[in-house]
């Protein structure tokens, strides 16, 4: 239906084009009414099928009238006096309900950019004016010697075609989209306007044109208002809700170079005839070069604003409209130089905020940019106004400050920085602690170093705090560098390391302090790289993650690990019911043949698969639920048992936790280390044990140091435990003797 009605609107406009131009005198009459018929029936068709609505039907069709009785007086002379008095009323009416048609047009399909479109359609409108001056209305008002009011009507007519002509331009190059309708309009317009100029040309007393002429353009315009009422696109004719996808550059252009320079040779061309005649052209001239110089200001001036606007944002974050990593570049660069020949030496911190992608994996990517909002509040808040704070990646701001002038000073302000978020942040969702890890760099005179080595170097440093445990500083020194090699080393080095048989595993007990009684063992990877050392897991481990070294190094871990226990349990070095933990990281949980590769241990040990736990951290709970709890639920469902590592440290929430099939809970270090001392980390460790209760899982201790520490534990009625106050971890060869030694103490005050 609606392209049925889309087709006849384009074979109407066709028509309108064709037909009025194969007229002669007799056919005019019978051209002129069936052209009336059609638009009627069009405008029935907007009105009831398109549903238009009158508001667009109606000055419509009032227009078409007002046109109709003027060409009935143009198609018909000799007129009276009175007569053509009437016509040449009527002629300006129609240009003047043109006028404000097009105006509501052109108002509604104005945008943003509507200062620089009118601005175009303006010098359209200005350059027509002049050319209508010079070729038409002076010609004619000169012939009439002084204007009398014969020629008052059709020269105002004429002004206002030339609004007319603004007006059209201003609504075609909007950036509004053009429908089919809208450029039916606008040729209607055009026609309207050429069937006018026509008619003017006609009134010279030198030309005579036929009457035929004179109306082709008019029945033209009947038949494309036709084809604009006949068209769907009729309906939303004032509806400026589509933007266009590409702005009509090119049409502007063309449209107002042509206008500035038509009148120009027309000027250059012609001699003004009398002094009337040189004032209205130099006053047409100016104003048209007035109204392009301002709009070519305009024009440099919105370009300038437009580069302005891009560079801000080439070198703005745009979370926190701090400066972003280019910028921040350039402004180390710009102190470096300023500080050259004074004692300054500017300090660049690298400040990465602890475990963020955990806060984000858990509360959700807005929960995480709030933290980054509000951190950034903070750095800003915190650091001295000459200093500039610059975000410039995930998680890693920047903080520069220019008129530092010794390590101490840098050092003042990194721990000012890090002391900045120590209150909890107010978010949304409700308070919630962060840390940071700060790295400190200066940008030391003798180093003659670039800006950029001095990010990296700060970079460098936020690793080593990193590294030493989260939320603290590290101030960067030249063996640092030393150990960005060493860690490009081992990535290298870990692939080899499984062949190489430089693995192994170390062994550290887990006691029930009710039972007195060695549980079970966890099994902690150890690197033994010969001359260059042993490798801390702290520091491969993360590296075997990332590489996914892991899932083979995981594999040979689990069944080590099993074949281990299996001997001392022959070897009746340990009770039949001791368990071995072994650790897990999210990718050999993803990995998909883990189920098999835990029942593969399982089965070359021949241990029951009640002998082992899989100790796995929140984060991998959180990161890729439905991976993990498919794969540790089948693990679950055969005997084996899975332990939360590292609890309280990775914000998941129980209703994550309930999801698991969990086992038991191991009480991170940090909680347990503050226990003799702090009363608030006791309420902690309480609330993670009533917590482990409602999982329905028994809870172990880590990292107990002191008999302080365990006495807490054992009153809050946590048996189980581990840590260096029991044993390190020790080779498997060490463990019989290990085992005999722990079962025969009594007491751990020592
Ligand atoms: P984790 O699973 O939390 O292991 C406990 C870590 O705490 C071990 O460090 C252990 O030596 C240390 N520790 C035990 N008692 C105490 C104590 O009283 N005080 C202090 N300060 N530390 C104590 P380790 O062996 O360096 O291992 C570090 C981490 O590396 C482990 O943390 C675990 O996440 C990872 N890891 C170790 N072995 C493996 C493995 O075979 N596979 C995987 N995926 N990760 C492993
Ligand atoms: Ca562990
Ligand atoms: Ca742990």
């Amino acid at each position: 239906m609606r392209k049925a009605f889309a087709s006849i609107a384009w074979l109407t406009a066709v028509a309108g084009g064709v037909v009025p131009w194969f007229i002669d005198d007799s056919s005019l009459s019978i051209v002129a009414l069936s052209a009336w018929g059609i638009f009627l029936a069009a405008a029935l068709i907007s009105l009831f099928v398109h549903r238009s609505g009158s508001r667009i039907v109606l000055p419509l069709l009032f227009i078409a009238a007002v046109a109709s009785a003027a060409s009935a007086l143009v198609a018909n002379p000799p007129l009276t006096d009175g007569g053509r008095a009437l016509r040449d009323a009527l002629l300006l009416a129609v240009q003047a309900l043109l006028s404000v048609a097009l105006f509501v047009a052109a108002r509604r399909r104005l945008r943003a950019d509507s200062r620089a479109v009118i601005g175009d359609g303006l010098i359209v409108g200005l350059g027509s004016w002049t050319v209508l001056w010079v070729v038409l209305l002076q010609p004619t008002l000169g012939a009439a010697g002084n204007p009398t009011s014969s020629t008052v009507l059709p020269g105002i007519t004429l002004g206002v075609l030339s609004v007319v002509l603004f007006l059209v331009a201003t609504a075609l190059f909007a950036d509004t989209r053009p429908t089919p309708a809208v450029g039916f309009g606008a040729t209607a317009v055009l026609l309207l306007v050429a069937a006018e100029i026509l008619r003017l040309v006609d009134e010279r007393p030198d030309v005579v044109l036929a009457r035929p002429v004179l109306m082709a353009p008019l029945l033209g315009a009947c038949f494309m208002t036709a084809a604009l009422l006949l068209h769907p696109s009729s309906r939303v004719l004032l509806d400026p809700s589509r933007r266009r996808r590409t702005p009509v550059l090119m049409t502007r252009l063309i449209g107002t170079t042509a206008s500035m320079v038509a009148p120009i040779i027309l000027l250059a061309l012609t001699d003004p005839v009398d002094r009337g005649d040189r004032v209205v052209r130099a006053v047409s001239v100016t104003i048209l070069a007035i109204a392009v110089m301002a709009r070519v200001v305009q024009s440099v001036r919105s370009n300038a604003r437009t580069q302005a606007h891009l560079r801000h944002n080439a070198q703005t974050d745009p979370l926190t409209g701090l400066p972003n990593r280019t910028a921040m570049i350039d402004l180390v660069a710009d102190a470096m130089q300023d500080a050259w020949g004074t004692p300054r030496q500017p300090t660049v911190l690298f400040i990465d905020v602890d475990r963020f992608k955990t806060i984000n994996d858990s509360l959700g990517h807005s929960a995480g940019d709030d933290v980054l909002l509000e951190v950034a509040r903070r750095l800003v808040a915190a650091v001295p106004g000459h200093s500039s704070v610059g975000r410039i990646s995930g998680d890693e701001f920047v903080v520069l400050d220019p008129t530092t002038e010794s390590a101490t000073q840098a050092a003042v302000l990194a721990e000012h920085t890090l002391d900045s978020l120590r209150e909890p942040l107010n978010l949304r969702q409700g308070d919630m602690f962060v840390s940071a890890s700060i790295g400190v760099a200066m940008a030391l005179r003798h180093l003659n170093l670039t800006a950029d080595e001095v990010l990296r170097h700060a970079d460098t440093a936020m690793y080593r705090a990193k590294a030493a445990g989260r939320n603290c500083i590290a101030m960067f020194d030249d063996s640092m560098v030393e150990k960005v090699t060493q860690r490009l080393d081992i990535e290298t080095a870990l692939y080899r390391a499984l062949e190489k048989n430089e693995l192994r595993l170390v062994h550290q007990p887990i006691i029930d302090t009710s039972l007195n009684m060695v549980v079970g063992f966890e099994a902690l990877m150890r690197w033994d790289r010969g001359s260059n050392g042993v490798v801390s897991p702290a520091e491969f481990i993360p590296i075997a993650e990332e590489t996914g070294t892991i899932v083979p190094l995981g594999t040979w871990a689990l069944l080590d690990a099993l074949m281990q226990l299996r001997e001392w349990i022959d070897s009746g070095a340990c009770s039949a019911e001791t368990t071995i933990s072994v650790n897990v990281s999210a990718r050999q949980l993803h990995d998909p043949t883990f189920v098999a590769v835990v029942t593969d241990a399982l089965a070359k040990s021949g241990l029951p698969a009640e002998r082992l736990w899989l100790e796995v951290t929140e984060s991998v709970m959180i990161s890729e639920p439905t991976q993990a709890l498919t794969a540790l639920r089948q693990l679950t469902s055969v005997g084996v048992r899975v332990a939360v590592d590292d609890f309280g440290t990775g914000y998941s929430s129980l209703s994550i936790l309930q999801r698991f099939p969990i086992q038991r809970v191991k009480i991170d270090r940090a909680f347990v280390q503050g226990l003799s001392e702090e009363v608030g980390s006791q309420t902690l460790v309480r609330t993670i044990i009533a917590m482990a209760a409602a999982l329905g899982a028994d809870v172990v201790a880590e990292g107990v140091e002191t008999a302080g520490q365990l006495a807490v534990l054992e009153s809050l009625s946590c048996h189980k435990a581990q840590g260096y106050l029991i044993s390190h971890p020790v080779s498997a060869s060490d463990v019989p003797s290990v085992i005999v030694a722990l079962e025969e103490r009594t007491s751990w005050d020592s």
